[in-house]
């Protein structure tokens, strides 16, 4: 088991820092992509779509991480044919799906956030865009309403 929070509840002496401890980590440690054949950010073009979660640039073969405490549902499939495998994990306040992911945990297992559940894959293999950085997909699959209502 990895922890890769930046930061640990003992690290903190007050409660108010512990609030502003994120949800959502970055599955890779890596930042968003962008690049010529499509922007990572929620909301980026898709064609006549919408892209519906953020892509986070990879190494093919990294170690992935949780990005929320929880408990895997399933497995997830990105297409209906080919080697790409996902996620689903539910959390206290958010379910989140990620992408090309080839994942080592199994439904029923909990996962802590910034545990290595499993490695990278590389999705430009399916696309023929040269540009196309290798990057981890992850979407809000629901969420906890009261999470966007300040406070
Ligand atoms: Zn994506």
């Amino acid at each position: 088991m990895t922890d890769n929070r930046m930061h640990s509840h003992a690290e903190h002496g007050n409660e108010r820092e512990n609030d502003m401890e994120k949800i959502i980590i970055s599955p890779t440690g890596k930042c968003m992509r962008s690049d010529a054949a499509g922007a990572g950010f929620y909301g980026a073009s898709r064609g006549g779509r919408i892209h519906e979660g953020m892509d986070f640039l990879c190494e093919p073969g990294q170690d992935v991480v949780s990005p929320i405490t929880g408990r895997v549902i399933r497995l997830a499939r990105p297409y209906a044919q080919g080697p790409y495998s996902g996620v689903l994990i539910q959390g206290d306040k958010v379910a989140v799906k990620m992408f090309y992911v080839d994942v080592t945990e199994r439904p029923g297992d909990r996962v802590e956030q910034g545990e290595v559940i499993g490695t990278a894959q590389d999705i430009t293999q399916r696309y023929n865009h040269p540009d196309m950085q290798p990057h981890v997909h992850l979407q809000i699959e629901h969420a906890d309403p009261a999470l966007f209502m300040g406070e």
